[in-house]
């Protein structure tokens, strides 16, 4: 285990010493009680019998065995107690271990959720035991401190018992002294190959698990894939099911084989360390009996000597296998602690947005290009645009012509790259950026709507202002759909958590989406393609009714159906992270150019 291993899970452990010293605490007292407590029987079971040989009377023994019991029985008490406390924080620490991943990622910069490395880092510890990877750290540190206590205390009871036989034995002094040196070699030497290989095996199970947690993603991608119907939908009519069963097949046959690979490496470690152990018990028997018949030690001190060393190399055995494990497994406490430490590269802004009393807002690209983060293509190339609050403006385009990516950045999703974006002719990064979020309220393509209550989805959060919630649906063109629904505003959408909760279509929960944008009552509304699960009588009403769904906000939706738009007084036509044209539907269709280009394509699937 390297340096930085170690780094990563002092770092680990020190996170957790904010909120839990008291599991810390009782690591440490567990660890000591459960390492002390078998020294005690041991250390007394060779007094006893020193006692007995000696001829000691009745009552001395009878108070050894007393003290002995008496100890051992507090000690395990004690640790009972601390066994319980420890176990329960454990479970606990396993079940709520998402939270502050969850939390790291509802506040992370977008970007990073757009990001590969770390989408596959989150993955990584979701599957690796992320969500348990504080409790195994502490459980196996736990171990790794009572193993190491032990190894100590096997020491200060060998070690003083030995110094005491050689000072009263001055013959063999030297011989012993050598013997036991040449004895500790030995079984030194046996914990060194087995902490090499005990390396090796976790190192090549934790990189067969590491393989395995790809694969088990793509098992599951392909579960998934037969759950529900839509995606069956297309699996059938396109006849794909050969292929479907031939990767699934390859994926099954895969997992398998790391598998097999990861038990075949599990066999060969304990083999090893189960050879070990026996071996160093059988040098240290023959040791022990050596030191007795030179009349090194006494004969209850064969019993002391010989059950405390193996401990001690038992111990130094399970040491070896714990650090190795935790060796194997500190890339995930890296992923952890990367995942953790992602900087917020955002400027978050103090300056507080106007709360206008005419809910007047201007907005003007200035020369803004964008990249993505990573990439070296533009999808925004020198944009220069203004436009004012209560206009309804349409941006059309050609598929990846820049137009979502617009909205990203009139969002402060992402940052632009170079010129500005100003509202109100102050550059929106300088503004507070939770308060500057409050101006926009979007419904993107891929809206979510969750599993809860219909209202708590309007109102996106716990308290629902009932009138508003009824009103935005009705605007949204889900009323009628809602006066059906028994439990009103309660009514659980989807049946995943509730018998009663209610199915709703993908049009009909596109709409939901849409109240949920109406509900937040905020100066912009931002659609992107709002109608795409909309059967075109929907999208026709939707349309319609845009005027007094948003009333005199400015709207600006992204729609591929070029006959949607033409109701706008605004509409921007994209090219390549450029604008185009601009204009009426009348003009546009008139003039030369894309706008015309693609309405006349899509003419024909209209006529
Ligand atoms: P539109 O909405 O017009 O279909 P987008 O704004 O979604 O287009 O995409 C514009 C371009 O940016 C496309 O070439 C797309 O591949 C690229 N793009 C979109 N999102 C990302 C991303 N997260 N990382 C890198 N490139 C992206």
């Amino acid at each position: 285990m390297s340096r930085k291993d170690w780094k990563n899970i002092f770092i680990l452990l020190g996170s957790l010493s904010e909120k839990h010293k008291d599991v810390l605490i009782s690591l440490v007292g567990l660890s000591v009680f459960t390492a002390v407590r078998p020294f005690i029987t041991v250390v007394l079971t060779g007094m006893l019998v020193d006692a007995v040989y000696a001829g000691v009377d009745s009552g001395l023994l009878l108070r050894y065995v007393a003290v002995g019991v008496t100890g051992t029985f507090l000690m395990q008490a004690a640790e009972g107690v601390l066994v319980m406390f420890f176990n329960r924080k454990l479970e606990y620490m396993q079940e709520i271990q998402g939270q502050p991943l969850n939390r790291k990622s509802m506040a992370m910069d977008y970007e990073y959720l757009e990001n590969v490395d770390v989408h596959e880092t989150r993955q990584r510890l979701e599957r690796l035991g992320g969500w348990s990877l504080m409790a195994r750290v502490l459980s196996v540190v736990n171990k790794i401190l009572r193993e190491g206590v032990t190894v100590i205390a096997a020491v200060f009871v060998v070690v003083p018992m030995f110094i005491r036989g050689s000072h009263s034995l001055s013959h063999g002094f030297v011989g012993s002294w050598l013997m036991s040196v040449l004895l500790l070699a030995a079984v030194l030497l046996l914990i060194m190959v087995e902490f090499r290989f005990g390396n090796y095996f976790n190192k090549k199970m934790a990189d067969a698990r590491k393989e395995m947690s790809g694969q088990e993603a793509r098992y599951k991608y392909y579960l998934e894939i037969l759950s529900g119907c839509e995606r069956q939908k297309d699996l059938r009519t396109c006849k794909q099911q050969k292929l479907y069963e031939r990767e699934f097949e390859d994926i099954a046959r895969g997992i398998k084989k790391t598998i097999d690979r990861i038990a075949g490496f599990t066999v060969r470690d304990a083999f090893t360390q189960q050879s070990v152990s026996a071996f160093s018990g059988f040098l240290v028997y023959v040791f022990a009996g050596l030191l007795a018949c030179a009349g090194l030690i006494s004969i209850g001190g064969v019993v002391t000597y010989a059950a405390s060393i193996l401990l001690f190399t038992e111990s130094v055995g399970k040491l070896v296998y714990q650090l190795s494990w935790l060796g194997g497994n500190a890339g995930l406490a890296k992923d952890y602690i990367d995942y953790m430490g992602l900087p917020q590269r955002k400027h978050e802004g103090t300056i507080p947005v106007e709360k206008r009393r005419d809910d007047r807002f201007s907005v003007e690209f200035s020369h803004v290009s964008f990249k993505y983060p990573g990439s070296e293509k533009y999808v925004i190339r020198d944009l220069n645009l203004q436009f004012e609050i209560g206009e309804k403006m349409a941006i059309v385009g050609r598929n990846g012509s820049g137009k979502t990516t617009f909205i990203k950045l009139l969002c402060r999703l992402y940052d632009v790259t170079e010129g500005s974006i100003k509202v109100n002719g102050i550059d929106i990064r300088k503004y507070d950026y939770a308060q500057y979020c409050d101006l926009f309220a979007v419904v993107f393509q891929d809206f979510q709507v969750f599993d809860f209550p219909l209202g708590e989805n309007v109102a996106a959060g716990g308290e629902v202002d009932e009138e508003r919630a009824v009103d935005a649906l009705e605007r949204a063109g889900v009323g009628e759909r809602y006066h059906t629904l028994p439990g009103g505003l309660s009514t659980c959408i989807g049946k995943e958590f509730e018998e009663s909760g209610v199915t709703f279509s993908g049009g009909e929960k596109q709409k939901i989406a849409i109240a949920r944008a109406i509900y937040k009552n905020t100066p912009f509304v931002i659609m992107d393609e709002p109608t795409a699960a909309l059967d075109p009588e929907s999208e026709c009403e939707v349309y319609a009714g845009f005027d007094k769904m948003v009333g005199k906000k400015t709207a600006i939706y992204i729609s591929h159906r070029l006959a949607s738009c033409r109701f706008c007084q605004d509409i921007l036509v994209f090219d390549e992270g450029k604008v185009v044209q601009r204009g009426r539907h009348e003009e546009l269709e008139r003039q030369e150019g894309l706008y015309k280009e693609l309405w006349n394509a899509q003419a024909q699937y209209y006529a």
